[in-house]
């Protein structure tokens, strides 16, 4: 059963031109449990006292259970995006959840994330809860974006890296050269759409098909990947998505 949670927006943080972290602290209930991957249904207040609903992947980590991030994509006349971007801080929003099946699971297999765009939010939720697993497990995350300009949290990638079993390769679909990455960071990059990326991960890792596999982000690619893990062999069993 889905529970409402009234909130209040506690910080709003602009991470790129069209791209905004919102930060809700919880009021009543002033705590919320949920897996990391699930959503949240906001409600959106419209004019003569109509609301629309619409769905955001929790980014925070389960952890964090006294407030939630949001990563959103502002859409051009999108309904949602807007009236969130002109809400002030600490107004209310009534959100329901959480929801969905896109989870992670708690096995000894290592992961392989895939993300598109804003498809990262449930995708930081997951692997900022793997340290609390049982398991020691490796993780490899894939993120697709068009331009440099359009990345986001690249340092707080990089300090999840630290822990030594992640890494990451922020795949760059419309750009042709690495020229504006710092020498270091370009090791984080690869020119071309997802695929490549995850190319030379089946070229360098012989126990691929015992990974599993998380997708989220644009409906297109999210299934194209999914087919091309099939037709790599991969079982539908480990293969897990998101379509936004
Ligand atoms: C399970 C689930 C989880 C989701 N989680 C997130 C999340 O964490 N972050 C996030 O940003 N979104 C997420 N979405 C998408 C989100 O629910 C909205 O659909 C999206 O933010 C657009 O809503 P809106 O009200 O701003 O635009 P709308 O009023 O619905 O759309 C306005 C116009 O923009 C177009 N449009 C809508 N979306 C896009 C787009 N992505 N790119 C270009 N044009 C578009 C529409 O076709 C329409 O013409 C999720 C969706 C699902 C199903």
């Amino acid at each position: 059963m889905l529970t409402t949670f009234e909130t209040v927006l506690e910080t709003k943080q602009k991470l790129t031109d069209d791209v905004y972290l919102f930060r809700f602290r919880l009021v009543r209930p002033d705590k919320i449990v949920f897996l990391p991957g699930q959503y949240l249904i906001a409600d959106i207040p419209q004019k003569n006292n109509q609301s629309i609903k619409r769905l955001y992947s929790i980014a925070s980590s389960p952890d964090q259970t006294g407030r939630f991030d949001l990563i959103i994509k502002i859409v051009e006349k999108g309904l949602g995006g807007s009236y969130l971007m002109n809400l002030d801080i600490g107004r209310p929003l009534l959100f329901q959840g959480p929801a969905g099946a896109f989870t992670l699971k708690n096995t000894d297999r290592s992961k392989v994330f895939l993300a598109t765009g804003t498809g990262i939010a449930p995708i930081k939720s997951m692997i900022a809860s793997i340290k609390n697993f049982e398991y020691k497990i490796k993780s490899y995350l894939f993120w697709g974006l068009p331009y440099i300009s359009e990345v986001f949290m690249a340092e707080e990638l990089k300090e999840m890296e630290k822990s030594g079993n992640f890494s990451f390769d922020i795949c760059l679909s419309r750009e042709t050269d690495l020229g504006e990455v710092a020498g270091d960071d370009k090791k984080h990059f690869t020119l071309g759409r997802i695929d490549k990326g995850l190319d030379d991960f089946f070229l360098k890792t012989e126990s691929f098909k015992d990974y599993e596999y998380y997708i989220c982000g644009n409906p297109g690619v999210v299934e194209s990947i999914r087919q091309y893990l099939f037709q790599k062999g991969i079982d539908t069993g480990n293969v897990f998505s998101e379509k936004f």
